[in-house]
C-alpha cells in the first residue's frame, strides 16, 4: 500500500502522508512519489496551490526511513544511502523554490526529513503540540535536507545551538527559529485546509496566527549567544566549560553539555562548520544541501553514522561509540569530510538517462529496446533465442545484463517464464531497481513476480501493452500499470518514450486486469469482424466497400480499422504480409485463456470470452493456426460454410 496519498481537490494539490503508524517515516518511494507529484502540478493550470499535510496525531514526519540506509551501509553498499540522499535532497531543493505556494500542516514530530518536507515550502504552519528538531548530530549525520540554512539563518547563535544539542522547539519556539511562519491551533486546520482548496489562496493563513503564544528560547537567547559564539565546537565546549554562576545560566549550560556529550562529536563540529560556511546573505538552499551533501556522502564510510543508528534504533543501547572524544577531535577530520567531491558533487538537475536492461527481444520486445536507446538510454539486452535489437548491447547472460541496471524490463512470452526470469534476475538486480514486466501474462503471476521483487528492496510495475508490434516500432503502445505510486512515477518515463499513453490501473496485477479484460474485447472483436468479412463475401459484398461502410459505422473498431484482417485493405497489416505474426493466434489464445481463468476466479459471466477461446483453441490446435498472425481467423471462415 502506498504511504502517501495523493490527489487533486479543487484548487488544490494534495499530498497526505498516511503511514502514521511510523510516524510517518519517509522512505524512498514516499520521496519520489512526491516529487513526481509536484512535477505535474508545477505544470498544471489547475493547481493553484499544493497542501501537504499526514495522518495521526503524534507525527507530521518523524525524519527519514534510516533503516533501510542501515542495513544497506552495514553491507558496504554506500551507493543505496548516497542516491537516496541525492534524490531526497532534490526533492527539498524543489520544494523551497517551487514556483506555487505550498503550505503545510504540521503537527507532532517534525524531525530530520520531515523538516525538509515541510520547511522549507513557502506557508508552514504548526500548533502549540508541534516538536521540532534536527538530531541528526546524535546518529552521527549533520542536519541536512535543507536544515542547515535554516540554523544559519536562526537568530543569534540559536543554530549552532541546536545542530549541536539536537534539542527540540515546540510550535512558538519553531516560530521564532525560523522552522515555521505561523502557529495555528490544531482545531482550526481542517477549515483552514478546507478555505484553501476552494479559494486557492493561502493569504488568510497569516490572519488565523496565534501571535500571543511564546515559546522558552527568546529568554535563552543572550546565553546561546554568549556560550555558542565560538568558531569551532571545541571553542563552544570550552566556553561552557566556564559558565557564570546564575542558577539558571548554570543550568542552561549543564543541560547544553549534557546533550553535547551525547551527540557525535565529529557530526557536532562538522554541522557548526557548515552554519558558519552558510552564514551571510549569499547563502540559499542549493549552497545548503550541498554542503551537506558532502558530508553525509562521506558519513557511512568515514563518519559515525552507522555506530550512531546503530546505538540509537538497531541495538538499542544508547552507547554509540564514536570515532572521535569531544577533547580529542583533530581538526582535519572536520576539513576531511566537507572537501568538495569532485565528480560525486551534488547536483539539484536530474540526470534522466538510465542504465536499463531488456530480457525478452521477440516481436514486441526488440523495437521497444530499440526505442529507449534511440532516446538515449543505455540498453543491454539479454534474450534466449540471441535475438538483438538495433541500439541495443547483447550481455552473455541474463544476470549480467540486470546487474548494473537502473531498471530492468521483461518482454517475455507467458506467466511461467516470467517467473522463473525474476528468479533467474531479482537477484542480481542492484538495490532500488525497479523490475517492469511488460508481457501478457496471469495476475498471479505478476503478483507473484511484485512479490519477489519488493521482498528484495525492488520496485514492481506490470506494465502490458496493447498496440502490437507497429505500436511498438512507432513508440505508439498503451500501458496499462499496476504497482505502487513511486514505482511508475520511475516507470512512467519509460512508458512515454515506447508508448503514447500510460494509464496507472492499481496496485501490483492491476495492468494485467486491465490487459486481460481489453484482450477478451480484441479477441471477440477480431472473430467478429472476420465471420463478418467472410458473410460480406458470401453475399457478394465488396470487402473494400464493406471496410469503408464499417470503418465509419457503428460496427468500428481497432480490429477492422487498424489492422484490417482482409488483405490488401485498409492500414498495412500482418494480412499484407501472408498473416505472419504480428501478434500470434497462440498469443491472443493465452490471453483468452488468461481471461476465463480470470473470469472462473472472479465468478464473473463471460460468453463472448469463452465463445472466442473455445475457437482460438480450435484454429491454433486443430486448424494449423498456430505461428499465423490472429487475425488469419479470416481466410479460416472463408474456407468454411455454416455446418
Ligand atoms: P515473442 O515470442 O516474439 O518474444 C518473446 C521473446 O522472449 C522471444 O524472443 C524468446 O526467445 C524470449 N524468451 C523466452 N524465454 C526467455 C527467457 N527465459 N529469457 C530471455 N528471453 C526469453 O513474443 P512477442 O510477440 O514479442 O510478445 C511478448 C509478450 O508481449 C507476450 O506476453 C505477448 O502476449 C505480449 N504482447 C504481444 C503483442 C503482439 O502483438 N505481439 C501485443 C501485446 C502484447
Amino acid at each position: 500500500m502506498s504511504d502517501v496519498f495523493i490527489r487533486t481537490e479543487g484548487h488544490a494539490g494534495r499530498i497526505t502522508l498516511t503511514r502514521a503508524k511510523a510516524l510517518n517515516a519517509l522512505s524512498y518511494d514516499m520521496c519520489l512519489a512526491i516529487e513526481t507529484a509536484i512535477d505535474q502540478w508545477a505544470k498544471d493550470e489547475a493547481v493553484r496551490l499544493v497542501i501537504l499535510d499526514a495522518e495521526g496525531d503524534k507525527a507530521f514526519c518523524a525524519g527519514g526511513d534510516i533503516a533501510q540506509l542501515y542495513q544497506t551501509g552495514k553491507a558496504g553498499d554506500y551507493a543505496y544511502g548516497r542516491n537516496f540522499w541525492a534524490d531526497e535532497y532534490r526533492l527539498n531543493a524543489k520544494l523551497a523554490e517551487y514556483p506555487k505556494p505550498i503550505v503545510s500542516f504540521m503537527q507532532g514530530f517534525v524531525m530530520g526529513g520531515g523538516v525538509g518536507l515541510g520547511c522549507h515550502v513557502s506557508h508552514r504552519i504548526v500548533d502549540t503540540n508541534s516538536v521540532i528538531s534536527m538530531p541528526e548530530t546524535g546518529i552521527g549525520l549533520v542536519p541536512d535536507v535543507g536544515g542547515s540554512l535554516v540554523l544559519a539563518r536562526a537568530p543569534g547563535r540559536l543554530g549552532e545551538y541546536l545542530a549541536a544539542t539536537s534539542l527540540r522547539l515546540n510550535g512558538a519556539d519553531a516560530v521564532y527559529a525560523g522552522f515555521a511562519d505561523h502557529l495555528i491551533p490544531r482545531d482550526r486546520w481542517q477549515d483552514l485546509m478546507q478555505a484553501l482548496i476552494a479559494t486557492g489562496d493561502p493569504a488568510p493563513l497569516a490572519a488565523a496566527a496565534d501571535t500571543d503564544t511564546q515559546g522558552s528560547y527568546p529568554q535563552m537567547q543572550h546565553w546561546i549567544d554568549r556560550y555558542f559564539g565560538g568558531e569551532t565546537l571545541s571553542d563552544i565546549v570550552n566556553s561552557l566549560n566556564a559558565p557564570g554562576d546564575d542558577t539558571d545560566e548554570l543550568a542552561f549550560v549543564a543541560s547544553a553539555l549534557k546533550a553535547i556529550r551525547r551527540n557525535s562529536p565529529l557530526s557536532m563540529a562538522c554541522a557548526i562548520e557548515i552554519i558558519h560556511r552558510l552564514r551571510g546573505p549569499s547563502a540559499d538552499i542549493r549552497r545548503a544541501l550541498e554542503l551537506e551533501y558532502r558530508f553525509t556522502y562521506r558519513a557511512m564510510q568515514h563518519g559515525d553514522f552507522l555506530e550512531g543508528v546503530r546505538a540509537a534504533i538497531i541495538d538499542k543501547d544508547r552507547n554509540p561509540q564514536w570515532k572521535h572524544g569531544l577533547d580529542s577531535l583533530p581538526a582535519v577530520a572536520v576539513s576531511q569530510m566537507l572537501l568538495p567531491l569532485g565528480k560525486d558533487t551534488l547536483t539539484l538537475e536530474e540526470d534522466t538517462t538510465m542504465q536499463i536492461a531488456f530480457i525478452g527481444l521477440g516481436n514486441m520486445g526488440a523495437p521497444m529496446a530499440t526505442n529507449l536507446a534511440k532516446a538515449g538510454h543505455t540498453v543491454t539486452g539479454f534474450d534466449t533465442a540471441g535475438t538483438t535489437a538495433e541500439g541495443v548491447t547483447n550481455a552473455a547472460t541474463a544476470e549480467d545484463a540486470v546487474k548494473t541496471a537502473d531498471v530492468v524490463i521483461t518482454m517475455l512470452p507467458n506467466g511461467a517464464i516470467l517467473r522463473s526470469v525474476a528468479a533467474q534476475v531479482i537477484p542480481a538486480m542492484k538495490p532500488g531497481a525497479t523490475l517492469i514486466d511488460c508481457s501478457t501474462v496471469d495476475v498471479e503471476s505478476a503478483r507473484a513476480a511484485a512479490e519477489m521483487a519488493t521482498a528484495a528492496g525492488l520496485q514492481f510495475v506490470d506494465g502490458p501493452v496493447s498496440g502490437g508490434t507497429v505500436g511498438a516500432i512507432n513508440g505508439t503502445l498503451t500501458f496499462m500499470a499496476g504497482g505502487s505510486d513511486a514505482a511508475f512515477a520511475t516507470a512512467k518515463p519509460l512508458f512515454d518514450i515506447m508508448g503514447q499513453k500510460a494509464v496507472h490501473c492499481g496496485e501490483a496485477g492491476a495492468g494485467q486486469a486491465a490487459k486481460i479484460c481489453n484482450n477478451m474485447i480484441l479477441g471477440v472483436t477480431m472473430i467478429a469482424t472476420c465471420e463478418a468479412f467472410a458473410l460480406a463475401d458470401k453475399l457478394g459484398l465488396d470487402r473494400q466497400k464493406m471496410f469503408d461502410v464499417v470503418s465509419t459505422s457503428s460496427g468500428y473498431s481497432w480490429s477492422m480499422n487498424a489492422y484490417c484482417p482482409a488483405p490488401g485493405i485498409g492500414p498495412q497489416s500482418p494480412a499484407d504480409n501472408d498473416y505472419k505474426p504480428g501478434f500470434a493466434a497462440e498469443l491472443m489464445l493465452k490471453d483468452l485463456r488468461l481471461s476465463q481463468q480470470a473470469a472462473e476466479a472472479a465468478d464473473a459471466d463471460t460468453p463472448m470470452g469463452q465463445a472466442a477461446a473455445a475457437l482460438y483453441e480450435q484454429f491454433v490446435e486443430a486448424e494449423n493456426g498456430k505461428g499465423m498472425d490472429f487475425s488469419a481467423m479470416l481466410p479460416r471462415f472463408e474456407k468454411r460454410g455454416r455446418g
